[in-house]
């Protein structure tokens, strides 16, 4: 089989690596001259880290990140921790560790794989455009000159233009939030934040997840704010100011950790409906391209990892029949990337209430407790993939 992916995230090098171990040789184009360090932090959970691992990654990944011992959830009025969540022993309930990392710790350590595999010739500055697909395979320019495969997998982001050629435009929604983002070196934040876990504020339709990345040294903040701002890129500048006064009230901790920050950059959040088309004629989507999701469940990478290891296998066990396989991937992938797509939309409006309905938010957590909280997860973070 020729196959072709456009896009060298998350989604495209974990698919190009698990095409070629398969034995499946692979052309994966990236339209960046260089891969930056777009981003900060990244959550990486048991149910991705297993397909990470078995990639042989483990250990490349556990020289960079960081194991949390828990997710608190606190007040961001107050400070004082709401619950608890467990993830201490993440390793020992799922079979594999919950991971903090610098995103672009992550794409680098799939990178450096991808760079050694053989089975991959990766093509650095090449925009995949003019797709047309035929009776033959897929054909499509990169830097102008023509080319023809098999299978294009589109790995190309919430801006995918090869979703355009599957589900036609229009495929993104707008969310009206932002996702204001800074990384502060740990000697920096204040010392009463812990330095060993994920810490989640929850305010007035707003909430802020703090955690550390590189294994500690740096302290990755997000804040996301219900805005009518809509940019396109993924590292516009935003101002400090006015997420002082955005944030005018919350407790010491969370504006001494703002006070720390040298810089903010803000992202629009879009999100791509679940329930499109993922897949037509020689061209199938994974990742971001196929569903972005709202980063409140921390599951975007996830399920770009996951996709990839559910189409690998589809397209292994299919052998040439191509359009079957792609059909059963969109058949096993689907439920669960909606189950989760969802779950994240409605962690916002939980996150996001009111200070007249956040009270009996917070008495529900209390109650519930961290453990049985975490246990409302299993499903997501147990998963492994079945025959
Ligand atoms: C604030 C925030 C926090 C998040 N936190 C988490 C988290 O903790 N855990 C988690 O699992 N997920 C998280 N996510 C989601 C996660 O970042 C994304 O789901 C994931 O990065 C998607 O990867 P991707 O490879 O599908 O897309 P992208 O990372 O967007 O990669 C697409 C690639 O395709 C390239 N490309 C585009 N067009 C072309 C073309 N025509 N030709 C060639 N190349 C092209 C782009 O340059 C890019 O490199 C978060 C997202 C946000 C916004």
């Amino acid at each position: 089989m020729r196959i072709a992916i456009a896009g060298a995230g998350i989604a495209g090098l974990t698919t190009a690596l698990l095409l070629s171990r398969a034995g499946h040789g692979v052309d994966l184009y990236e339209r960046a001259a260089n891969l930056s360090e777009v981003g900060a932090g990244v959550q990486i959970s048991p149910n991705a880290g297993r397909i990470l691992e078995q990639l042989g990654l483990g250990p490349a990944l556990d020289h960079l990140a960081t194991r949390p011992v828990a997710i608190d959830i606190r007040g961001a009025v107050s400070g004082r921790v709401i619950v608890s969540l467990p993830l201490a022993k993440a390793a020992a309930r799922y079979g594999v560790p919950y991971r903090l990392m610098h995103r672009g710790d992550l794409q680098g350590v799939l990178l450096n794989a991808a760079i050694a595999d053989h089975g991959i010739k990766l093509h650095l500055g090449a925009a995949l455009a003019d797709f047309a697909d035929t009776p033959a395979g897929m054909r499509f320019s990169a830097n102008d000159a023509p080319h023809e495969v098999d299978l294009l997998i589109g790995a190309d982001g919430v801006r995918s233009k090869v979703r355009e050629l599957i589900s036609g435009p229009n495929g993104r929604q707008s969310s009206g939030r932002t996702a204001w983002r800074t990384t502060i070196p740990a000697a920096k934040v204040p010392a009463d934040l812990p330095r060993d876990r994920t810490t989640m504020f929850l305010g007035d339709r707003t909430h802020v997840v703090i955690y550390p990345i590189r294994s500690a040294r740096e302290i990755n903040v997000v804040a996301i704010v219900e805005e009518n701002w809509t940019g396109e890129g993924w590292s516009e500048p935003g101002d400090p100011a006015w997420l002082a006064v955005h944030f005018r009230g919350v407790s010491p901790l969370l504006q001494d950790t703002f006070t720390a920050a040298a810089g903010w950059t803000r992202w629009y959040l879009s999100a791509v409906d679940p329930l499109a088309s993922w897949q037509k004629g020689h061209a199938v989507l994974v990742g971001d391209a196929a569903h972005a999701m709202l980063p409140f469940l921390a599951q975007g990478a996830a399920m770009a990892i996951e996709d990839a290891a559910i189409l690998v296998r589809c397209l292994t066990r299919a052998n040439t029949d191509i359009e079957g396989a792609l059909a059963r991937y969109e058949v096993l992938r689907k439920p669960r990337v909606t189950r989760v797509w969802q779950t994240a939309r409605q962690s916002g409006t939980i996150y996001h209430m009111s200070p007249l309905t956040a009270p009996f938010r917070d008495a529900t957590m209390k109650t519930l407790g961290g453990e049985r909280l975490l246990g409302r997860y299993d499903w997501l973070y147990g998963w492994r993939q079945t025959d």
